[in-house]
């Protein structure tokens, strides 16, 4: 199975490289033409508001809005959370706009801006996940369709709607599979 990670910034090679790990094929995505070549798509970690400008510069947001809109399954962790989300807190930055989430930019403040904590995620099971955010974003608000994985508090951090899956955190940096290998399961939907 051939799975895309989105290539114009930001962790792609950690993404492919636990792909690999998980027995499937990444394939970096650089132009729309390739979405038809992949089971699923991962958009990494990077600044969203550069990496929605390229999307549209490369003529790839509206064919991905779509193709996630009919069931096409995406994978965003950090930035690629951000560009899922419907809303974003005081931002008009291009994005997906996909998942029925409100999401809060730079939410940990400067302080923890980055961190790394024990995280349940239900739904993958224990042992917990060791988790790292990176100037993380995390999900204020989520509709009745989504189905919240993970929190922090009133945070939360990892969700599901349906073909969708976002987390706030980085599981490409911790050499645990797990939620790569759950994503690979809504890939062979
Ligand atoms: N703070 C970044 C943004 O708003 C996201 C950080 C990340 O992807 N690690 O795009």
């Amino acid at each position: 199975m051939k799975i895309g990670v989105l290539a114009l910034q930001g962790a792609v090679r950690e993404h492919s490289n636990a792909i690999r790990a998980c027995g499937a094929e990444p394939v970096e995505v650089r132009y729309p033409e390739q979405f038809a070549e992949v089971a699923g798509l991962i958009i990494p970690g990077g600044e969203s508001t550069t990496v929605g400008k390229l999307l549209i510069r490369y003529q790839m947001l509206e064919p991905l809005a779509k193709l996630g809109g009919a069931g096409f399954p995406i994978f965003g962790t950090c930035t690629g959370l951000i560009l899922l989300a419907r809303e974003i807190i005081g931002s008009d930055q291009p994005r997906l706009g996909l998942m029925d989430i409100t999401v809060n930019r730079n939410a940990f403040g400067r302080q923890i801006a980055s961190f790394e904590a024990d995280l349940p995620v239900t739904e993958i099971g224990p042992p917990d996940f060791h988790t790292i955010f990176i100037r993380a974003p995390f999900i204020t608000a989520a509709g009745p369709g989504v189905q919240v994985l993970a929190r922090l508090d009133e945070k939360i951090l990892m969700a599901r709607q349906g073909n969708l899956l976002a987390a706030a955190f980085h599981p490409e940096l911790t050499g645990d599979l797990r939620i790569h290998q759950y994503f690979l399961k809504l890939c062979r939907k």
